[in-house]
């Protein structure tokens, strides 16, 4: 039987405090320093019996030893944390131990006060007093309780040991943070066993966003991915971008049963950045409640993850691109058109590369200034990208200097791309304060057999410089010398100043006279 102190009377206007120790001198001893108080008490010796209790009745405030056989004062704060009906009760924790441990754990549990049991005759009643303040004895009505003590606990800590295992998982992904898709096929892998609705997406927003990707249980309603989309409040535009994994299993529902089922949605933040969501969807039978708690706890331990993922796209970005024009820098192209080339050689298709150079360009700087000519090239920069195929790639190589590499294109077309990119290079638009009109020159070069990429880029160089020498604004081919011009023209008319490309009299020459 507890025993129930007699310093205040269980009435509707009265604190009720439960105070558990094993040992019966501590127990008289903390409702002693309570005295001023005029709590209601209510004494158990174990937290088994503090557990019996609250079937009983509802308490304001409970004073625990942490040190008790079986069900100790921590297990026993960590239930009353767990349980929404008991949540908001003021949780005191005395302790004898002196171990550092004891007291990260005291505190871990989320006790409002850890004490010393030595610090007692001093600390107990303000700590109390100061917890109390403000609140009004809770409503006697006891929530709907039941289990034995010991299953009470093993149900929080299952609980808790789930969303630790849940949250660890979650760390671990930040193993694929390098790659956006693998990343978020492996969120979704680990969100699809944790939560038992069929279809899940994964929103990402960040440098290399924004990206969908979709998990599937059961086949993706076909030619209906816009309104699976659509369902998922995700624009249409953005079907382009999203990237599809189907786990088939024909048990799970069509189109039609994910456009009628109910979803859940959960934002991915880290602090108060949006970062993207998460979202299930699915049949009837999903997005049940302890889904919800799971998509939760998974968007919740995703923030940071997700953050290092866009820090990491950041530097790679930053690695990979020119900062005035955003194109890739000329590093990343030379690896790109190493791997082209492969691709191109592999599946026995065309290649070509162009080098396109501002004309006059240092003339532009003098007489608009450095920053007019900064504009000119983002000018440049925009104009190939709106230019080119998806599939191309285009990169700053040098100051004024841009390359393109067109991959599946035969020569003929390769002709007429570049002579229709000096056009509408000619023509980007003007900039505020800078030159009325620019041209560009361009040397091209198709990739032949057995030559190298650094070969191709010497090709369109020397194309680009017999492009110069002929007078600027037009298009030269790699390997069509014959139409171009001696070397002693070429000096005459001073208009070839290319850095680095010795002129080549012997080939010139042997050009010339064939
Ligand atoms: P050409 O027709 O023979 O190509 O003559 P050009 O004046 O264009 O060529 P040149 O190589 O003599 O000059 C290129 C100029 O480009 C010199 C350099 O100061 C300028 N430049 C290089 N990078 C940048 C940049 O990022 N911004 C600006 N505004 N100018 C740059
Ligand atoms: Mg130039
Ligand atoms: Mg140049």
């Amino acid at each position: 039987m507890p025993l129930e102190s007699r310093q205040g009377e269980n009435t509707p206007g009265t604190f009720r405090v439960l105070v558990v120790d094993d040992s019966a001198a501590i127990r008289r001893h903390v409702v002693q320093k309570l005295e001023p108080m005029s709590f209601h008490i209510t004494e158990a010796s174990s937290g088994e019996e503090a557990l019996d209790l609250t079937l009983e009745q509802t308490f304001d405030l409970v004073v625990s030893d942490i040190e008790m056989d079986a069900i100790t004062g921590v297990q026993l704060c960590r239930v009353f944390r767990a349980d929404p009906s008991m949540a908001d009760i003021g949780f005191v924790l005395l302790t004898a131990a002196k171990e550092a441990t004891t007291r990260f754990w005291g505190r871990n549990a989320g006790a409002d006060v850890y004490l010393a049991k030595e610090q007692m005759d001093e600390k107990l009643l303000p700590a109390v007093e100061a917890l109390m303040k403000g609140r009004t004895p809770r409503d006697s009505i006891r929530p709907e309780l039941n289990g034995t003590p010991l299953e009470r606990v093993s149900a929080v800590l299952d609980h808790h040991l789930f969303d630790v295992v849940v949250q660890s998982e979650v760390r671990r992904l930040m193993d694929h943070a390098h790659d956006r898709i693998e990343f978020a096929d492996k969120v979704l892998e680990l969100a699809a066993e944790v939560i038992g609705c069929p279809y899940l997406v994964l929103h990402l927003l960040g440098p290399g966003g924004p990206t969908y990707s979709i998990r599937a249980r059961g086949p993706w309603p076909k030619g209906k991915a816009t309104a699976g989309l659509a369902a998922l409040a995700i624009p249409e535009r953005s079907a382009d971008a999203t990237h599809t994994t189907v786990v088939d299993d024909p048990k799970f529902g069509t189109g039609q049963t994910v456009i009628a089922g109910r979803s859940i949605t959960c934002e991915i933040r880290a602090r108060d950045e949006p970062l993207g969501a998460l979202q299930v969807f699915g049949g009837t039978n999903c997005c049940a409640e302890t889904d919800v708690r799971s998509l939760k706890l998974i968007t919740e331990a995703l923030g940071v993850v997700v953050k290092s993922l866009f820090l990491m796209e950041e530097t790679q970005l930053l690695a990979l691109t020119d900062g005035l024009t955003g194109l890739y820098n000329r590093r990343h192209a030379s690896k790109r058109l190493e791997e082209e080339i492969a691709r191109a050689r592999r599946n026995g298709t065309g290649l070509c590369v162009a080098m396109c150079d501002v004309d006059h360009f240092k003339a532009i700087n003098d007489e608009f200034g450095h920053s007019a000519g900064d504009h000119v090239l983002q000018g440049i920069a925009n104009s190939l990208t709106e230019y080119v195929r998806r599939n191309d790639i285009v990169s700053r190589w040098g100051g004024e200097e841009f390359l393109v590499i067109f991959s599946e294109i035969k020569l003929t077309a390769a002709r007429i791309v570049a002579e229709r990119l000096r056009g509408r290079l000619a023509s980007t638009p003007q900039v505020e304060g800078g030159p009325e009109k620019i041209s560009v020159s361009i040397g091209l070069a198709m990739l032949g057999q057995g030559v190298t990429a650094d070969a191709l880029i010497e090709q369109a160089d020397q194309a680009l410089y017999r492009a110069k020498a002929r007078g600027r604004n037009r298009v030269e081919v790699a390997g069509e010398e014959r139409r171009s011009m001696p070397s002693t023209v070429i000096e005459k008319q001073g208009g070839a100043k290319r850095r680095s490309l010795p002129a080549k009299p012997t080939e010139a020459k042997q050009a010339d006279t064939k």
